[in-house]
């Protein structure tokens, strides 16, 4: 880490000092992505939603943002779209209510804004999804109009900026933070200014590694230990699982399963072991994480009757139906979690010999 310039301007007094250094930072290098060359709120907002809890280099590397936009060209498209459909553009991203919830916003905009984005801070909040953050970068990125935002990389930033030594995620300190980004958000220019607030934190204001001396608003910063900050609330504790899933293949068809719980409702997966039924030969294995979970998954064959397995219903899991899908015409096209695609295409690629009534 370099050593860190001392402060030298408080940004609250002098706001314009704080927002011009920012400013020509970033009209003399921001970085060139999609949604800033374009001020169409829809595609504003896919963007945000991917990113909530996604890097830009998988949005962006892997395609995603731009199959989407290719997809559902706009609200009425995706207002009109399958479910299903969504959720296959919306595989490998996880958090599969952001897309459920961007459907709902478009239905919104839709059915209850004759088509046309509501142009204010109240009306975007108001769609389904669209939290305080989601609707000031959209009105600022869009319009260009003042709104402040605090996302995690401003987090970081305004605490560092700052000094905050109480923890950020703390209902008194989220209210503080919006109160900066109030007090420091500039009257015209909001376009420029929260990108390069963003920016601030994404590149140089890193959680690992602060480039300080590289800093264009290092003489508006207070804190002297800019590694120590954020402060954060106790993590909650990692909680190990175990999933024994099914692997059932006949006739060049393999059993799945839709899931009904909240989180994955509407993609298929294998069908899951219950806890009374006995082991099959392992296929495969492989672990993967869902929000504070570790989750060890062991693919084994499945070994009894298969008719009897696909009736099979489980009331306590979050099993809904079970179909049988064609594995060369059908699978690929399926919605399914990344973790059991995975598992699924090494069990078929690994798994030998095995297969039922074959
Ligand atoms: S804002 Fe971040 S990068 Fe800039 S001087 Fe402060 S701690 Fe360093």
């Amino acid at each position: 880490m370099s050593e860190k310039p001392p402060q030298t301007v408080d940004p609250l007094a002098l706001p314009a000092a704080f927002q011009r250094s920012l400013i020509e930072w970033f009209d003399a290098g921001g970085r060139d992505y999609p949604w800033r060359r374009t001020s169409d709120p829809y595609a504003i907002l896919v963007s945000e939603i991917m990113l909530q809890q996604t890097q830009i280099a998988t949005v962006l590397g892997r395609g995603y943002y731009q199959r989407w936009l290719e997809r559902f060209p706009d609200v009425h498209t995706l207002a009109a779209a399958p479910e299903a459909d969504l959720l296959k553009h919306w595989e490998g991203l996880g958090y599969y209510n952001r897309a459920r919830n961007l459907q709902k916003a478009a239905r919104a905009v839709v059915e209850q804004h004759g088509g046309r984005f509501p142009e204010t801070l109240e009306g975007l909040q108001s769609l389904p999804g669209v939290g305080r953050y989601t609707a000031g970068a959209v009105l600022s990125f869009a319009w260009d109009r003042p709104a402040p935002i605090v996302d995690g990389n401003v987090a970081r930033v305004f605490a560092r900026l700052f000094d905050l030594r109480e923890p950020v995620d703390t209902p008194a300190s989220k209210d503080q933070l919006w109160q900066w980004a109030d007090a420091l958000l500039p009257e015209s220019r909001a376009k420029a200014y929260n990108s390069a607030l963003m920016e601030l934190g994404q590149r140089l204001c890193t959680k690992a590694a602060p480039a300080c001396v590289d800093c264009p608003v290092a003489h508006c910063c207070a804190t002297r230990e800019p590694a120590s900050l954020p402060v954060k609330s106790a993590a909650r504790a990692t909680v190990a699982v175990t999933e024994r899933a099914w692997l059932a293949v006949r006739d060049g068809r393999i059993l799945l399963e839709q899931e009904s719980g909240s989180r994955r409702q509407g993609l298929w997966r294998l069908p899951l072991a219950d806890p009374g039924e006995p082991p099959g030969p392992v296929l495969t294995k492989l672990k993967y994480g869902i929000t504070h979970h570790r989750v060890d998954l062991i693919v084994q064959g499945w070994i009894g009757d298969p008719t009897g397995l696909d009736r099979r219903s489980d009331p306590v899991s979050s099993a809904g139906e079970r179909r049988w899908f064609d594995i060369a015409e059908e699978l690929p096209a399926v919605a399914m979690p990344s973790p059991y695609r995975r598992a699924v295409e090494a069990a078929l690629r690994d798994g030998g010999d095995f297969r039922l009534g074959e």
